[in-house]
């Protein structure tokens, strides 16, 4: 089959790999019907993070089940399946507790398993999905196309802008402001508006991505940075703050503003992965801020947000600007690095 790998820095290809079977009686095999770019696959695409030679990379997916192990049973073949981001027994202590992204027998895609069996990464044609039972979701029947989108967020950005508010405690009346305006930051609007937010405060700078966060629903645009960006947030809060962060993000300069955009006794949210110096926890301390968060257990929202998108009351697919066959997967990462894309799905 095609599928995608990296080869070092700004060197994505797409290359002939073996087709993958079932290898265990808890394996589906599903063919992917669309997969897509995450902002974190550009930390290996900047060299940034290091990658393998040849490795296989991507992690959202939705496909088809082709053909399920004889121990499989909440999927069968020709079910429409989305996948989170990582998989898992959604069984053990941990994924009781919630906590999916930490399963004691779970793992990530595109790496050998605990047997040192490859699992596919998302970015090809299909994928061996280990604990199918645990890791996979469906939906009650094959969705129209048109729901590809909307769907495909579940894997990761919509479920991870909905951790973010979730880990920030956002509820009905609330003041939220959301710093990041990728597709995580994006989700995180249509987030905070479903759990009764009232004034959502987008920080963005970029026009399109300004009219999109107002159509999730956020009341105010805040495309000013640093210390002018915190003092548009202060006066629309008459010099308290907001009730909620969601840092969308994960650089130092995001987390600051984070910190100074919070009320006394604020709550911040963080999603994305952290690359930031010092917590300035003194200041944190003296004014009561609370942090949560981590990487999104997407598997423990994805029925809830599955229903929403199939309800029509979500259309987190909105995020994706740019659609790209398979082949042509350099140039999704190459938008995404340059900007010109807020997000690209790719598609087998
Ligand atoms: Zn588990």
């Amino acid at each position: 089959m095609r599928a995608t790998t990296i080869h070092g820095a700004f060197d994505i290809r797409v290359s002939d790999v073996p087709d993958p079977e079932i290898l265990r009686p808890t394996d589906a095999l599903v063919r992917v019907t669309a997969t897509c770019v995450c902002g974190s696959d550009l930390w290996p695409y900047r060299g940034i993070h290091p990658s393998r030679e040849g490795g296989r990379i991507g992690h959202e997916f939705v496909g088809i089940v082709e053909s399920v192990g004889d121990e499989v049973a909440a999927v069968r073949p020709g079910e429409f399946v989305i996948a989170p981001f990582t998989w898992g027994d959604n069984t053990c202590r941990v994924c009781r507790l919630g906590i999916q992204t930490s399963c004691e027998h779970g793992g990530g895609w595109g790496m050998p398993d605990r047997e040192k069996l490859l699992v596919d990464g998302g970015q090809g044609q299909f994928v061996r999905v280990p604990l199918a039972d645990g890791t996979l979701v469906a939906t009650p029947s094959v969705p129209d196309d048109a729901l590809l989108p909307d769907l495909l967020t579940l894997s990761d950005v919509m479920g991870t802008g909905w951790h973010c508010a979730v880990a920030a405690g956002v509820g009905p009346g609330d003041t939220v402001a959301v710093v990041g305006d990728g597709a995580v930051g994006l989700c995180a609007v249509i987030a905070a508006k479903l759990m009764g937010a009232t004034t959502i405060i987008a920080m963005s700078r970029h026009e399109p991505r300004q009219a999109l966060a107002v159509e999730f629903g956020a009341t105010e645009i805040v495309a000013e940075r640093g210390e002018a960006g915190t003092a548009r947030v202060m006066a629309l809060t008459d010099g308290l703050g907001v009730d909620a962060v969601l840092e969308c993000v994960g650089t130092d300069e995001s987390m600051q503003s984070a910190i100074t955009l919070a009320r006394p006794g604020g709550r911040i949210g963080y999603v994305g992965v952290p690359h930031v110096g010092e917590l300035p926890l003194m200041t944190m301390f003296w004014r009561n801020l609370q942090l949560g968060g981590g990487i999104a257990p997407v598997r423990r929202y994805l029925p809830e947000l599955r229903d929403r998108v199939l309800a029509g009351e979500i259309h987190p697919g909105r995020v994706f600007d740019l659609t790209v066959p398979l082949e042509e997967i350099p140039e999704a990462y190459a938008a995404m690095h340059e900007r010109r894309a807020i997000k690209a799905m790719v598609l087998p």
